[in-house]
């Protein structure tokens, strides 16, 4: 029986929550490891009052402890705990603290998500329902109505892009890689394809160069390194203006293989490289959405290397351009289309 009770002692010693036994007048019976390293409690038998010192936690003790209290501590600062209490007999009660920081955090995130969603969306759907409203209402001659059903056609373009972008951060967050320990992929073919098309997005306007001088195979999937290495071509592209240049190199760099997208466009601002990776944020609303941005490409770009170990690194002048750098580690690399190499 002592011995049980010692392991069940340990594993509440050992919980992240913390507990405290009160008595009837509030004095402190008992507490576990993680109490004392939060409320810096020392010895029994003293009020809780001496280390929770926060009017609204007395008021809430004297109340009865009903609902959970959201509580900050001067002890922990930028944390926010969930405080409980339960009665454990007659005489005592349990009082439990959990850190719901992460938790707030996490619903903050999604709320804010939720919300750019449907500007996102609205914005191209207010466009098209007063397109088709005037073309109802107006009896409009062919080259207007032409205008009129491009317009709609664009918006309706972007809608569809947000959403296949949305589909694709969806299932990079939730699926695991498809095949894991990929049949190393042809890195120089999947390069030179897709720069291909980057020469067709640019219609002749930049100069598009390709350096292959890296492994030929890479251990990761076809479609994810697609997805990267099209949206980072894309944005070099879109954001650089006509006669620029557009380079492409994969080399190896020590022990990891780097592929950097480099272009001579508008550049960034260093106060904004920190944050590009995130969804929605764009420097400039208004021209990525001219562009038919969507503000997700580059926090698709992240997610996808997260899978890897891979990580993208920003370098940027304004008004001179932008490098967008990727390491993969070594164990991405393969010499020979050899299953785990
Ligand atoms: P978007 O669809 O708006 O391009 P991204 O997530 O791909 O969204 O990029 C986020 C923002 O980063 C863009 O809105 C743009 O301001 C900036 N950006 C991305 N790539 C480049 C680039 N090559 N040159 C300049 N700015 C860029």
């Amino acid at each position: 029986m002592a011995a049980e009770l010692e392991r069940v002692r340990a594993a509440v010693h050992r919980m992240p929550d913390s507990l405290i036994v009160l008595d009837r007048s509030n004095q402190i019976e008992w507490y576990n490891r993680a109490a004392e390293g939060l409320l810096a409690i020392v010895g029994i038998r003293r009020p809780i009052y001496h280390f929770v010192r926060d009017p609204e936690f007395n008021t809430w003790l004297e109340d009865g402890a009903g609902a959970p209290l959201e509580l900050t501590l001067p002890q922990r600062p930028g944390h926010l705990f969930l405080v409980r209490m339960f009665r454990s007999d007659e005489t005592h009660r349990l009082l439990i603290a959990h850190d719901i920081t992460e938790q707030r955090r996490l619903d903050a995130m999604r709320r804010d998500f939720v919300a750019n969603i449907s500007h996102e969306i609205r914005t191209p759907l207010t466009v098209i329902s007063g397109f088709v409203e005037t073309m109802l209402d107006l009896d409009l001659d062919d080259d207007s109505r032409r205008q009129y059903l491009d317009a709609i056609g664009k918006q309706s373009d972007t809608m569809r892009r947000l959403i296949e972008d949305l589909l694709i951060l969806a299932k990079l967050e939730h699926d695991l890689p498809r095949d894991f320990e990929n049949t190393p992929i042809d890195i120089h073919d999947l390069l030179t394809i897709l720069v291909g098309d980057a020469q067709a997005l640019s219609g002749g306007r930049h100069q598009i160069s390709l350096r292959l001088s890296g492994p030929q195979w890479l251990k990761a999937d076809a479609l994810d390194l697609q997805t990267v290495v099209r949206n980072l071509l894309t944005n070099a592209v879109r954001y650089t203006p006509e006669g620029g240049q557009v380079t492409v190199d994969w080399e190896r760099q020590g022990t990891e293989g780097v592929l950097c997208v480099r272009d001579t466009g508008i550049g960034i601002a260093a106060e904004h490289i920190p944050r590009l990776t995130e969804r929605f944020y764009r420097v400039d609303r208004g021209r990525s959405r001219d562009s038919g941005g969507t503000g997700l490409g580059l926090a698709i770009v992240k997610h996808a290397l997260q899978r890897y170990g891979a990580t993208l690194e920003i370098t940027s002048k304004l008004g001179h351009g932008s490098c967008f750098s990727i390491q993969w580690p070594a164990e991405r690399l393969a010499t020979e289309r050899k299953q785990g190499d």
